[in-house]
């Protein structure tokens, strides 16, 4: 039996109807952009696996870092007890985040960094005695999979079997070209009608929507009108963070500042699980009572595993290299190209690039839902042709790990045109 068929005994995978879906394909190895299957198939990997994995896969200095962690403290719980690696990725961090972020919480993975935002801004005005119950959100976000996650994510039918059991969330339209006004005034509307503790946000692309792109001016202008009515800003940096814009988060083409950072997935360039929820001091200050009911009660059995620490440090160490951010720049440059020669192409509704995320949109003679029968050719086109790609409905994105070739994006891009003509 391959690999492929014995998963089908006890596995559950994620995203998946076992019933209709076609048997995973089982990788045995990954190196740089490449992943190789159980047959010795190759694959060029162009979403980085789930946007996680910057430096390629099987990166040695980051597996030096780990082993040499894991030889000498693997784990020591956090609760009453600190150690350097945790002390060090804080102190790294403080120098790369907007300035105005002062406190670090870490747990397991993108929803749980979401989690503790969200579960902080509604302690934080009740610490406070305020009754802010409120968060608002984005149409189409996606903040995750828990349940303060996934009650903040507007991609309705990952969470339609839920509804009428979350907390107060209300959405707006994203300032998307054209929109910003909508925005602003509906976000100004929600505010009057409601006791608003928070607004999260996907700062600039809007990651699992399908790479929906808005400018920083709308984000700052937003920001302001939470700041002026005591809103908490939370920037969800999980999937932007680390590089993929163009500069090291996001944040940094905004010229407002948020009062919470949610990161993740690039955290430790896509090998050990981990996430950071980042404060400012206000936020925290919140909690810093000698009543100890006004501290926060959450936590994680793994909090700031020392094994993730050392591959979070080493990871920040490889993006500040000149090499990695000429990479950027590269793929960037590479992305742009490419956007021009195709965004005119009679079935392209439209291209977009920042940094090393790149979407382009089909036309498509019906609705195209999400995992729709377009979606379904595209994904399967490009697995036959050795590129992994994960269409969202109709818009096919690439966001390569940093080091991919030119050769290889070149690959990719050729795919991408050829799918379009076969759709
Ligand atoms: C992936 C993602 C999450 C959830 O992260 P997980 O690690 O999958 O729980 C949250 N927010 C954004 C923006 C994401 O892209």
């Amino acid at each position: 039996m391959t690999l492929s068929e014995k998963d089908s005994q006890y596995l559950w995978h994620p995203y998946t109807q076992h019933k209709t879906s076609q048997t995973p394909i089982a990788i045995s190895r990954g190196e740089g952009a490449l992943l190789w299957d159980e047959n010795n198939k190759e694959y060029i990997d162009a979403i980085a696996s789930w946007w996680v994995n910057p430096f390629g896969h099987s990166n040695k200095f980051i597996a030096d870092a780990i082993y040499k962690q894991l030889t000498t403290l693997e784990h020591v719980l956090f609760g009453g007890f600190t150690h350097e690696p945790a002390i060090k990725v804080a102190e790294k961090l403080m120098e790369i985040l907007p300035k105005n972020q002062q406190k670090i919480f870490f747990s397991d993975n993108g929803s749980t960094a979401v989690e503790v935002a969200i579960k902080v801004a509604l302690q934080y005005f009740f610490n406070k005695n305020e009754k802010r119950t409120t968060i608002i959100a984005f149409e189409n976000a996606f903040h995750g999979d828990t349940f303060a996650a996934m009650a903040a994510s507007g991609i309705s039918f990952y969470t339609q079997a839920f509804q009428g059991m979350f907390i107060d969330v209300v959405r707006i339209p994203v300032p998307v070209e054209g929109q910003e006004q909508v925005s602003f005034d509906a976000l100004n509307e929600v505010i009057k009608s409601h006791n608003c503790a928070g607004f999260i946000f996907e700062p600039l692309v809007q990651g699992a929507a399908g790479m929906v792109m808005y400018e920083p001016e709308a984000l700052a202008k937003l920001i302001q009108i939470c700041k002026k009515n005591k809103v908490l800003t939370i920037a969800d940096e999980v999937m932007t963070g680390f590089g993929k814009t163009g500069k090291t988060f996001a944040m940094d083409y905004v010229s407002e500042t948020p009062d919470m950072i949610c990161l993740s997935k690039a955290l430790t360039g896509g090998t050990i699980p981990m996430a950071i929820t980042t404060f400012t001091q206000d936020v925290f200050d919140a909690f810093y009572d000698d009543d100890i009911n006004k501290a926060l009660f959450h936590g994680h059995t793994f909090t700031a595993n020392p094994t993730g620490c050392a591959a979070a440090l080493a990871s920040i160490d490889l993006l500040k290299t000149n090499e990695m951010q000429a990479n950027i720049e590269r793929i960037n440059k590479s992305h742009l190209s490419f956007q021009k020669k195709i965004e005119n192409h009679p079935k392209v509704i439209t291209a977009r690039t920042l940094g090393v995320i790149f979407a382009v949109e089909i036309k498509s003679d019906s609705e195209e839902s999400y995992y729709g029968s377009m979606r379904t050719k595209l994904y399967n086109f490009f697995i036959e042709k050795g590129v992994v790609l994960r269409p969202v409905g109709n818009i096919v994105y690439i966001l390569p790990p940093y080091i991919m070739t030119d050769k290889q994006l070149e690959k990719v891009y050729l795919t991408i045109e050829e799918a379009i003509e076969m759709v």
